[in-house]
C-alpha cells in the first residue's frame, strides 16, 4: 500500500516538474500513464484494504497531480478538474474496478482460469452464473474481505446496472454515474476565498481532452 503511495507521490513531482515543458494534453497523458495505472494496477485486491487515512492521502495526492495538470492554484477547486478530464477520484476508482471485474466474472466474460477460486464463492449453488447478473449476490459464511468488498459494491448499484447487456454500456454508465457526482463549478458562491483569489482558474472551461481521451476507461 505504502509503495503505491510513494509511486504516486514521485508522479506527482515528475508532473510537477513538466508544468513547464509540456502542453496541458501531454500533461494528462503523463497522469493517466504514472499516476492512475498505479492506482488502477490491482486495485481490487488492494484497494479494500485502504483504510480511510490511505484512501484520503491517496484523493490528497490526485488533486494535487491534477492542478499540475491544468497548472491551478495550489487550493483551486479540484471537482471541476476531475469532470473536465474525466477521471475518477480513488473510492469510485475502485467500484469501477470492482464492478467491471464482478460483471466480467458472472457473465463468464474472463477466462476460468483467473476467476477461480473468487468464481467458486460468487455463486453460493450450482446455478447458472449468467443468470445472476441481475441478482444480488448472496453473503458466504467464510469469505474474504476482497469477496465481500467485491459482493458489496454489486450489490449496492442499481439493478439497471447489473441488468447492462454490455461491458462497454456499463462502463460508460458507470462513468457517467461518477462524474454527476462531481460539481462542476464552485458551489460556495461569490464571496468563495479561492475564487476570489484568481477567478480566471476556477470555472469550467472549454474542454481541451479529446473525445478518445475522455471516453478512455481503461
Ligand atoms: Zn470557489
Amino acid at each position: 500500500m505504502t509503495k503505491v503511495i510513494q509511486k504516486v507521490k514521485a508522479a506527482c513531482f515528475a508532473l510537477n516538474n513538466t508544468k513547464n515543458f509540456l502542453r496541458k494534453r501531454e500533461r494528462l497523458c503523463v497522469y493517466r500513464s504514472l499516476v492512475e495505472s498505479h492506482l488502477r494496477y490491482g486495485i481490487i485486491f488492494w484497494g479494500p484494504k485502504v483504510t480511510k487515512v490511505e484512501a484520503n492521502t491517496i484523493l490528497k495526492l490526485q488533486k494535487r497531480a491534477l492542478r499540475n495538470v491544468e497548472i491551478a492554484r495550489y487550493n483551486s477547486h479540484t471537482d471541476p478538474l476531475f469532470h473536465k478530464f474525466r477521471i475518477l477520484k480513488f473510492n469510485d476508482l475502485l467500484r469501477m474496478e470492482q464492478i467491471v471485474w464482478t460483471y466480467k466474472s458472472v457473465m463468464g466474460i474472463f477466462p476460468e482460469h483467473l476467476t477461480q477460486p473468487l468464481l467458486a464463492n460468487l455463486s453460493t449453488t450450482n446455478c447458472n452464473l449468467r443468470s445472476q447478473s441481475t441478482s444480488t449476490l448472496p453473503r458466504n459464511g467464510r469469505e474474504t474481505q476482497l469477496l465481500t468488498s467485491l459482493k458489496q459494491t454489486w450489490n449496492d448499484i442499481d439493478e439497471s446496472l447489473r441488468n447492462t447487456t454490455s461491458l462497454d454500456v456499463l462502463k460508460w454508465n458507470l462513468n457517467s454515474k461518477f462524474m454527476s457526482e462531481y460539481t462542476k463549478r464552485c458551489t460556495a458562491g461569490p464571496s468563495c476565498p479561492v475564487c476570489k483569489q484568481d477567478p480566471a482558474l476556477t470555472p469550467l472551461g472549454a474542454l481541451e481532452v479529446s473525445h478518445e481521451t475522455q471516453t478512455q476507461i481503461d
